[in-house]
C-alpha cells in the first residue's frame, strides 16, 4: 500500500515535472518564432506640437541600393550620411507612421556625451573612455551643424549638463571619479551639496558633478532638422510606410504597408530601435522597455524665481531608475524617471494608466522643488526605449549576405549616439573600422527568452525601486 502510494506521488510529481518543463520550452519557443504585432501609438509628447510637413507613403514596387527602415534619429542620421558619402546611389527611407513616432520625437530633451560614472579597474581603460567621449562631443557639435544647415532652429543649448547624486554613499566614489578622471582631461567639476545647491536651487541631493558638456535639445525640430538635410541629399522619404517583411536574399526584399509593395535593395539599415524584434530581429539582445515623461505648465516669474534653478542646467540624477529634469526656453518643466516596465513578450502595448504613472514623477518633483506642489503637468507621455544586456548599444552587419546594417539598443541615452551611430552605419557600408569601433565592437549580451525574461525583469525593477529608495 505504502509503495503504491509513493508512487503514484513520484507519478504526480514527475508529471507536474514535465507540464512545467513542456510549459518553458512551448514560451521560449513561442518567443522567437511568434511575434506580437507592431504597434506605435501616438505621440503625444510637448514636442509632438511642432508639426513637420508629412510626405506620401510608397505606392509602388521599387528598386534601390539602400533601404533604410525607421525614421526616429538613426535611420535619419544613417540616410543623410551614407547619401553625403555615396550621392551615386538611390536611397531611400521608409517609416511606419509619420519621422518622429518613436523615442526621438518623444524623449526628455536632454543631449548627452558618452560618460559613464564609475572607476574602471584597469586603469588604461581611462584613455578609451576618453575617447569615445571626445567622439561624443564632436557629434554634439554635428548637432549644431545639422542645425545650422538645415534652417531649423532646434532650441539646442550646449553648455553642460549636471549629474546630482543621490546617495550619501556615493558622495566619496564619485568625488574619486572626478579626481581621476580630471587627470585624463575630463571636462568634469565636482559640486558639494551647497555648490550644487547654487546652480539647481534644491538640497535634494547630496553632491554633484558638473559636465562641460551636452545639453538640451527640442526633439521634434531636431528630427525636422535632419528631414530638411535627408532631402537635400536626395534621400526619397516615406511616411506611412511599415515594413512588413524582410526577404534575405543577395538582392534583399521588403514588403511595404497592407498593400505589399516591393523594395528591392542591395542594402537595408535595420533603424527600428525598440521596434526590431517585431521584424524578427535582435529578440536576444535587445528588448523594449516602457518609460514616461512629463511636461510642466509654464513656471511664472515667482515660480521660477522661488525654485533657484538659475543655471538652467539639464540634470539627470544618480538612481537606477534616474530622473532627468530639462527647463525649456518657455519655463516648463519636462520630467522623466520613476517609472519603468516591461510587458511580457516584447509586447509593445503600453498597459499601464499613464497619468497614474506620471504621478511618481510628479511626486518627485515637489521633493526636488517643494516650492512648486500644486503645478500641473500639461502633457503627460509613454515611448519605448531599447534595452540591452550590458547597457551599450549594439551595431553592425547581419544576414545570411552580409548586407543588413543595424544600429540599436541605445538604453534610453540615444539622443546623441543614434546620431553617432548613423555616421557609424555610413561606416560600415563603406568597410572603414574607426576607433571607437575597436573600443566599443558593437555587441552585447544575450537576454533570456520569456517566460524567464519577464520575471527576470520585474524582479530587477522591484529590485532597482527599493535600491532607490535607500538614501
Ligand atoms: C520617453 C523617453 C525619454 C527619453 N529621454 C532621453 C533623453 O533625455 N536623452 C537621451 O539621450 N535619450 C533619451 N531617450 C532615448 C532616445 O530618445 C532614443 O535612444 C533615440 O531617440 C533612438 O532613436 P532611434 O532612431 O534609434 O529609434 P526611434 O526614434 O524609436 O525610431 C525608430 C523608428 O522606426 C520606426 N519603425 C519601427 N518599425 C518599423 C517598421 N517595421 N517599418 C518602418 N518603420 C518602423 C518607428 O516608427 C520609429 O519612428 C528617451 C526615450 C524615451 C522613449
Amino acid at each position: 500500500m505504502k509503495q503504491k502510494k509513493g508512487r503514484r506521488r513520484r507519478i504526480l510529481l514527475y508529471s507536474i515535472l514535465s507540464l512545467f518543463i513542456c510549459v518553458i520550452i512551448y514560451s521560449s519557443l513561442n518567443f522567437y518564432y511568434f511575434t506580437s504585432p507592431l504597434v506605435i501609438d501616438e505621440n503625444k509628447s510637448i514636442w509632438a506640437n511642432h508639426i513637420i510637413p508629412p510626405n506620401n507613403p510608397l505606392e509602388n514596387d521599387i528598386e534601390v541600393d539602400i533601404a533604410v527602415i525607421g525614421g526616429g534619429y538613426t535611420g535619419l542620421s544613417a540616410a543623410w550620411h551614407l547619401a553625403q558619402q555615396n550621392p551615386d546611389k538611390r536611397i531611400i527611407l521608409l517609416e511606419a507612421k509619420t519621422l518622429g513616432s518613436g523615442a526621438s520625437g518623444r524623449h526628455g530633451g536632454m543631449v548627452l556625451p558618452i560618460l559613464m560614472p564609475h572607476i574602471p579597474i584597469d586603469t588604461s581603460e581611462i584613455a578609451d573612455l576618453k575617447l569615445l567621449y571626445d567622439t561624443s562631443v564632436k557629434n554634439i557639435e554635428k548637432i549644431s551643424y545639422i542645425e545650422k544647415h538645415s534652417g531649423i532652429n532646434c532650441d539646442l543649448v550646449t553648455n553642460g549638463f549636471l549629474f546630482p547624486v543621490f546617495k550619501k554613499s556615493d558622495i566619496e566614489p564619485m568625488k574619486e571619479f572626478v579626481r581621476i578622471f580630471k587627470g585624463y582631461g575630463f571636462p568634469l567639476e565636482f559640486l558639494n551639496q551647497e555648490q550644487l545647491k547654487e546652480k539647481l536651487g534644491t538640497k535634494r541631493y547630496e553632491a554633484g558633478i558638473y559636465v562641460k558638456d551636452g545639453g538640451t535639445v527640442h526633439a521634434m525640430k531636431l528630427v525636422h532638422a535632419l528631414k530638411v538635410l535627408n532631402e537635400e541629399a536626395a534621400v526619397e522619404i516615406y511616411e506611412q510606410s511599415p515594413v512588413t517583411e524582410i526577404i534575405e536574399a543577395e538582392k534583399i526584399k521588403l514588403k511595404v504597408g497592407e498593400d505589399a509593395y516591393t523594395v528591392q535593395a542591395d542594402h537595408i539599415v535595420l533603424a527600428t530601435n525598440a521596434f526590431a524584434s517585431k521584424l524578427g530581429y535582435f529578440k536576444g539582445c535587445v528588448m523594449p522597455l516602457h518609460i514616461i515623461t512629463a511636461a510642466s505648465e509654464p513656471l511664472n516669474d515667482d515660480q521660477l524665481s522661488s525654485i533657484g534653478w538659475k543655471s538652467r542646467l539639464p540634470f539627470a540624477d544618480s538612481r537606477i531608475e534616474l530622473y532627468h529634469l530639462v527647463l525649456t526656453p518657455d519655463n516648463r518643466i519636462v520630467i522623466g524617471g520613476g517609472y519603468s516596465n516591461y510587458f511580457y513578450n516584447n509586447d509593445l502595448n503600453f498597459k499601464d494608466d499613464l497619468n497614474e504613472a506620471a504621478e511618481i514623477a510628479k511626486k518627485e518633483l515637489f521633493e526636488i522643488f517643494p516650492e512648486l506642489d500644486g503645478i500641473e503637468f500639461d502633457y503627460v507621455w509613454n515611448g519605448v526605449i531599447g534595452v540591452t544586456a550590458d547597457a551599450e548599444e549594439i551595431y553592425g552587419v547581419t544576414g545570411k549576405h552580409k548586407n543588413i546594417l543595424y544600429a540599436l539598443g541605445y538604453n534610453g541615452h540615444g539622443v546623441n549616439t543614434s546620431i553617432l551611430c548613423g555616421e557609424l552605419i555610413a561606416g560600415l557600408y563603406a568597410q572603414k573600422q574607426t576607433e571607437y569601433m575597436r573600443i566599443n565592437d558593437g555587441t552585447s549580451g544575450f537576454l533570456p527568452p520569456e517566460p524567464f525574461r519577464f520575471i527576470g525583469v520585474q524582479s530587477y525593477l522591484k529590485y532597482a525601486r527599493w535600491y532607490d529608495e535607500q538614501k
